[in-house]
């Protein structure tokens, strides 16, 4: 066994930063990345008050474990998490029942949140009554769902466990798409802009081998099982591709994600603010006359529900 690289007598757990490190030191590490990212991008201002997305999953509960820890130091005065449950049938009964224990375990406030009781409709009803993609409705859906689960707790701040790899994945397909506009949302902070909530991701620069790595020393609990409707989606496609790559050159994640921010941070430094209008069905803010979630209403026959 290799010593940690701090602490000699100490025999090491994980290989981060090119060393060798024992598993407090290799917490601290992570804890301070998230830290730094934090400050780097003004996520949290003392007093705000965070709803942590938790899915079930290593990243998301990892998430909510370092704010936790985080949270005297980076002033948040109220952390609570939302689960979102999409209704999918033999997969996210699971995830709900892991992240409702986890945040027990950490006495962190938490609430379920379901696609039935807040739009009238399930992913697996959408799965049987439509051929669209799922994972795009299913990602309309679960934006509104969180910014509502977000008001519902008094938070103004909405944090979710996207890593590295997930936003140089989200960059990819928002260029394949062909949407640049699109490629503001992958920032490690997005405004709220007037009725949205401000999302923040604090594992922007932390791999997703650290924060699973980080997840499994801590003994945190979570869903392995990956959601049914995932094989078909695109992420998983660009996923697939990235890893090939990443064999053959590796940093190529790095290096392609490093390259796609620096054209989205422009663009969002070129890019005009306009004020947004109120979706003319359910009052929300939105780009377009209606907001996404109507637009999918109308297109798959469900009430859009409280908005
Ligand atoms: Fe929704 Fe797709 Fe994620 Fe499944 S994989 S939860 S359908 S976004």
């Amino acid at each position: 066994m290799l010593p940690c690289a701090n602490h000699p007598e100490r025999s090491a757990s994980a290989f981060a930063s090119s060393t060798w490190l024992c598993a407090p030191c290799f917490f601290s590490l992570v804890e301070a990345e998230a830290k730094s990212a934090i400050a780097r991008h003004g996520m949290i201002k003392p007093g705000d008050r965070v709803c942590v997305g938790l899915s079930g999953g290593k990243d998301s509960s990892a998430l909510l474990l370092v704010l936790k820890k985080l949270a005297p130091k980076v002033g948040i005065s109220r952390l609570v998490a939302a689960t979102l449950d999409e209704g999918i049938s033999g997969y996210r009964e699971e995830a709900v029942r892991i992240a409702k224990s986890f945040a027990e375990r950490l006495e962190v406030e938490h609430a379920v949140f379901s696609f039935g009781d807040l739009f009238g409709v399930e992913l697996d009803d959408i799965a049987s009554a439509s051929k669209r993609n799922l994972c795009s409705a299913c990602g309309v859906l679960r934006r509104r769902a969180l910014d509502i689960a977000a008001r519902e707790a008094g938070c103004n701040v909405v944090a979710t466990g996207h890593t590295r790899e997930d936003n140089a994945q989200t960059l990819l397909m928002n260029v394949i798409r062909g949407e640049p506009q699109r490629l503001a949302r992958t920032a490690p902070k997005t405004d709220g802009v007037e009725g949205f909530i401000p999302r923040i991701k604090p594992f922007s620069y932390t791999s997703e081998r650290d924060v699973a790595l980080y997840a499994y020393l801590s003994g945190i609990a979570f869903q392995e099982k990956a959601c049914p409707y995932r094989k078909d989606s695109l992420r998983l496609r660009v996923l697939t591709t990235l890893n090939k790559m990443e064999n053959v050159r590796p940093n190529s994640h790095v290096a392609l994600t490093r390259s796609i921010e620096k054209a989205r941070d422009g663009l969002i430094a070129r890019s005009p603010r306009y004020p947004l209008e109120r979706c003319a069905i359910c009052g929300y803010p939105s780009a377009r006359m209606l907001c996404k979630v109507c637009q999918l209403a109308i297109e798959l026959g469900f009430e859009a529900g409280r908005g």
